[in-house]
């Protein structure tokens, strides 16, 4: 009897083969049928055969869902009139239903030899990004205006909740972690351009009332334009950063590209009652279908999953089974037999899952 119900939609581009590496890997990892993964449609292809990105029944299951596993939504060519991407509306439209404010993007260099820094080793770079995912200028998506094609604006928008509520999010992140690699200090770095704009003078003062109950975490900031080279010459010094919704868009991918690119960066979306988990990466339409994309970031998303099940659901089983998938994801990787292609080796999708499940085995 199946324990937790898990909604998946596997959506467009690379995303229906990461999303079935990872059933592949999380089905192996749990021995038994702890978890249902139930499959639902959604995304820019499927909105291209019937007119809805996101149908009712997906939406229903997903609300009613343990949590919900997704590859990847969007494709290029399928946009709105105004020229934004349908795609997109699979995720806006969960985080915003859902709450989904948190948007947890980890940043973990597993091999010296995957990041394109100098001299970095396994573990010297380990942080985490929390990105603000209700609000910010991403708020405004379908709302700007256009004035006579001549104008357009899309407003920017933070409140005193919602900065609070994701500034306490990192303080108790960081808590749980070990600190920086550089120096071991439990760290919150708050990213914003509190130099330039009055909403983001905002984040920085919302985050600065909420440290008061953090004493034991250091705070610190950057203004986005300053840490994208500090992620580049110093990436060490990093334990926790919080960002607005589209900087922290920006600067995971930034993150991302310093241990190795798009294909090994997951990510969990989570609010106070659900969590979507996907890798950071889109659907990647340029090399859909061929069996050579890397399933790494929504296999490490899958086991992020299993650890937040386990922890809502004080489930030690789920969180022993993350564990072995993330020692099963070093040994691949450390033992250099199935390396994905971004990575510098000539794997398939299949092959990585197979080594994944043979190191679990
Ligand atoms: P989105 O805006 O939806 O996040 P994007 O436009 O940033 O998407 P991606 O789909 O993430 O673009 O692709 C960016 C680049 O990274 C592409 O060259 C793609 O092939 C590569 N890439 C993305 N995911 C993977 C993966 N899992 N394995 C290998 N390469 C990937």
């Amino acid at each position: 009897m199946a324990t937790y119900d898990i909604a998946t939609i596997e959506g467009d581009g690379i995303g229906p083969e990461v999303c079935a590496a990872t059933v592949t890997v999380l089905k192996e990892a749990l021995g038994s049928n702890l978890l249902s993964f139930n499959q639902f449609p959604g995304g820019a292809s499927h909105y291209v055969k019937t007119g809805q990105v996101l149908p009712q029944e997906t939406f229903d299951a997903c609300n009613t869902s343990h949590a919900i596993l997704h590859g990847a939504a969007g494709l290029p060519s399928v946009t709105y009139p105004d020229g934004t991407e349908v795609g997109n509306d699979l995720h806006l439209q969960l985080r915003f239903k859902l709450d989904l404010y948190a948007n947890v993007r980890p940043i973990r260099l597993y091999q010296g030899d995957f990041s394109p820094l100098k001299n970095r080793q396994s573990g010297d770079i380990d942080y985490i990004i929390v990105r603000e995912n209700t609000e910010g200028l991403y708020a405004s998506r379908g709302a700007g205006v256009l004035l006579r094609g001549e104008v357009a604006t899309d407003t920017l928008v933070l409140t005193r909740k919602g900065v609070s509520r994701i500034a306490k999010f990192a303080f108790e992140l960081s808590r749980k972690r070990n600190g920086a690699p550089s120096d071991g200090v439990r760290r919150m770095t708050v990213c914003d351009k509190a130099n330039i704009l009055r909403s983001y003078a905002f984040f920085r003062s919302v985050c600065d009332e909420v440290a008061q109950d953090y004493p034991d975490v250091a705070i610190d900031y950057a203004y986005v334009d300053a840490i994208t080279v500090h992620l580049v010459k110093r990436p060490e010094f990093y334990d926790v950063i919080v960002a607005e919704n589209m900087f922290g868009d920006i600067i995971s991918d930034l993150g991302a590209a310093t241990v190795g690119g798009m294909g090994i960066a997951p990510s969990g979306e989570l609010g106070d009652n659900h969590g979507l988990f996907q890798g950071a990466h889109g659907s990647a339409p340029d090399i859909a279908g061929q069996n050579i994309a890397s399933p790494l970031a929504t296999i490490l998303s899958g086991s992020f999953m299993l650890r937040w099940l386990g922890d809502r659901h004080n489930d030690v089983s789920l969180i022993t089974a993350a564990e072995r998938i993330e020692r099963a994801v070093e040994a691949t990787l450390a033992n250099g037999k199935a390396i994905p292609r971004d990575l510098g080796g000539l794997a398939s999708c299949s092959e990585v899952t197979t080594e994944i499940c043979r190191q679990l085995k």
